[in-house]
Parts: structure tokens; sequence; C-alpha cells
């Protein structure tokens, strides 16, 4: 089956007992069993619910993965993959991290004795430089927020050689869609439904999909003994928003395009961070492994002022001032401010995200209308 037909019907077959086309939001706790042990495979709604199964059986097949478990959140995601490591092991993680995933590594996984190593992906070579026998995982994030680096996934996996720590990719940035990590060599794969995979902007929930069933396993135990799972209605929110995944993809990918065109030809405009672009140093490896180049993209203003940046994001009309992405309306954001605050200014800027940072989720709007905004925005 095709993409556009999975996401539509992978995991989602008519209600049996009525025929509901749309699968039921189960909003139950518990089921009724015939004697002790005699179920019809759900027992109590932290392991199983029904509705929350087409979910993750619909994640799965959209990443040709073998097994999907769905999370309160994607940080809970994250969390239930970064539990399978133990005191002593290292991660080596791309060092443009989304914020939350950096928390989490420093703040509470490095206080059991977890090694957190932070390197440039981008470059896959880097990558040897910290590779040991104690390295037990590989955190790649691409393209990166806010800098949209790409990071190669299938080279990353050729410099893991013959060693064997897992390699996890949040794919939160790209969707399903346009990337697909487990068909490049990636053990693992983290969501953030929270973005596009939602895409309204209504819901807070994640995703780990994985082929390999010791792995599955593993997950699985945690999402049952910790207990961050969604409830049935963010499911449902979640269901119904994938069944429109690519299309809403190809307008983001489409809209993407033209207004980094335009941007990269303002006279304001100091640098545009687009991997659409040609001149994107990660233009080529985007090519090679994402179908499209997605509706997320950074640029800085002349002369780096935070002043002139400020102006901009609380001018514009369609782009709302908000955190988060993916959804179907345009959002505008300042990462040194919002998302990087916690990061030394110095550190920051290292990475690119300057004081005139300003990131788009470009929505599903109309493009000419969204171009004019930013236009009298940047006027301003
Ligand atoms: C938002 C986000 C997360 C965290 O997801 P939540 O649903 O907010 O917990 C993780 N990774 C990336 C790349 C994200 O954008």
């Amino acid at each position: 089956m095709k993409f556009a037909t999975k996401a539509i019907h992978a995991g989602q077959e008519p209600d049996p007992t009525t025929g509901a086309i749309m699968t039921p939001i189960y909003q139950t706790s518990t089921y009724v069993q015939a004697a002790p042990g005699d179920h019809k495979g759900y027992e109590y709604a932290r392991t199983q619910n029904p509705t929350r199964t087409a979910l993750e059986t619909n994640l799965a097949a959209l990443e040709n993965g073998n097994f999907a478990y769905c999370f309160g959140s994607g940080m809970a995601a994250t969390d239930s993959v970064a539990r399978m490591l133990l005191p002593g092991d290292e991660v080596i993680a791309t060092n443009d991290l989304y914020g939350g995933s950096y928390r989490i590594f420093t703040k509470v996984f490095a206080r059991y004795g977890i090694k957190f190593i932070f390197t440039d992906l981008s470059d896959a070579s880097n990558l040897k430089k910290h590779l040991n026998d104690k390295t037990k995982m590989i955190w790649v994030e691409t393209p990166t927020n806010p800098m949209l680096n790409i990071i190669d996934i299938a080279e990353i996996k050729n410099q893991m050689g013959s060693s064997s720590p897992l390699l996890v990719v949040d794919n939160t940035f790209a969707s399903p869609y346009l990337q697909n990590p487990l068909d490049l060599g990636a053990d693992i794969i983290v969501h953030s439904a929270t973005k596009y995979l939602g895409g309204h902007s209504d819901v807070v929930m994640g995703a780990v999909i994985c082929k390999d069933a010791k792995i599955a396993e593993q997950i699985k135990f945690f999402q049952n003994s910790c207990g961050a799972v969604p409830g049935p209605h963010d499911v449902f929110l979640v269901l119904r928003g994938i069944k429109t995944l690519h299309v809403r993809m190809d307008r983001h990918c489409e809209n993407g395009m033209k207004i980094a065109n335009y941007l990269v030809n303002h006279p304001r405009v100091d640098r545009v961070y687009f991997p659409g672009l040609p001149t994107h140093p990660g233009h080529a490896v985007a090519a090679k492994q994402m179908k499209k180049f997605g509706g997320m993209m950074s640029f800085s203003l002349k002369g780096d002022n935070y002043n002139d940046a400020l102006k901009v994001l609380t001018s514009t009309h369609l782009f709302s001032l908000a955190e988060s992405l993916g959804g179907v309306e345009s959002l505008i954001g300042h990462p040194a401010s919002m998302t990087h605050a916690s990061i030394p200014k110095e550190e920051r800027e290292k990475t690119g995200v300057v004081d005139s940072l300003i990131r788009l989720s470009v929505g599903i709007e109309d493009a000419d209308d969204l171009i004019k905004d930013l236009e009298q925005a940047l006027a301003k």
C-alpha cells in the first residue's frame, strides 16, 4: 500500500459491533472478562486501548516499522527510549537538539550515571571521535531545530561500522511522509505527534516506532510500567489528523519553498536556513533522504539587532507568535528568547542562534497572503 492509502486505512477497520467507519473513542478504563483471564485482548486501559491500538498500528505502517507505541507527549516517548540505558552507558547526540530532549538528557538521565556527548553530526565523521564500547545509543534529529541542519542518517549508520549502539531518529520535523528513518538504518523513531502528525495544534502526544521485537518489548514494558499513555480522545484526534497528513505536508512544502525564495531575495534578510535551497549545506543529503523539504525555516536579519527582530515578530497578522510547529496555521518564533533562552548567548550563537534569528512554521494558508504578511512586517 502507498502512503496516502495507509494514512487513511492502516489500523482502521469499520467497528465490528456497529459498522461505524470511524474508530470509536473507547472511553473506558477496564474491560469485562467472561472468566478470570478470559478476555478479548483488552484487560486494563493503561495496558491496552482499542483506539490507541488503531493509531499504533497506523503509525507502524506509516514508518515501515513493525511496532509503535503512543505516549502522552513527545517527551514521554523520548523518556521511554532513554529508559533503555543503564548507568555507565554513553549516548552521542546531535549538538542542536530539541531543547526538551537536551533538558531530559542533561538534567534527568545524566543524574543516573548516563553520559551524553553532544557533537555536530551533520558531519558524520564526528561520530567516530566519540564512539567507544560504552556507546549504547546515537540520538539524531534531522532537520534540526531551529537551524535546519541535515544529518545523513544512512551515513551515520555507515560510520557506526560493526559497533551496535541503537540509532534513534527524532523524525518530528520531517514526519513519516517526508522521511522514513527505519528504511535508512535507524533502529528507533521518536515522534512528537503534537506537531505534523496531529497537525491542528489541538493535542499533545508522542510515539515510538521500531522494527525489532526485542526493542519493542522493552518500549511496551516501559509504556505499561511507567504509564505515560495518552487518553483515547487525544488518540482519536491524531488518528483523524493523520488522514490528511500527506495532503497537508505537500502544501507545507510548497508554501515553504515559496517563502524561502521570497526571503532569500529580501534586502533586509541576512541568511535563510531552509534545506530546499540549493545553497543550504545539507541540500544534497536532504534531497536524497527526504521526499520534499518541509515547511520549517529560520532566517536572520542584516545588522543582527534584537529590536529589529522584535518588530517583525510582533507585526505579523497571519503568522502567530507562539512556540510549537506543524499545525495548519503559520507560526513565527524567536529561538534566542523562546525555545533556546536557557542556553547561554555565547553557546547559542556558536550554533547560529543569533539575536535576530526568526523561525517560521509555514502553515497551509494561501502562500501569497503569507508573503504579503511577511512583507508588511519586514517593512516596519
Ligand atoms: C516538540 C518536540 C518534541 C517534544 O514533543 P512534545 O510533544 O512537546 O512533548 C521533541 N522533539 C522535537 C523535534 C519537537 O519538535
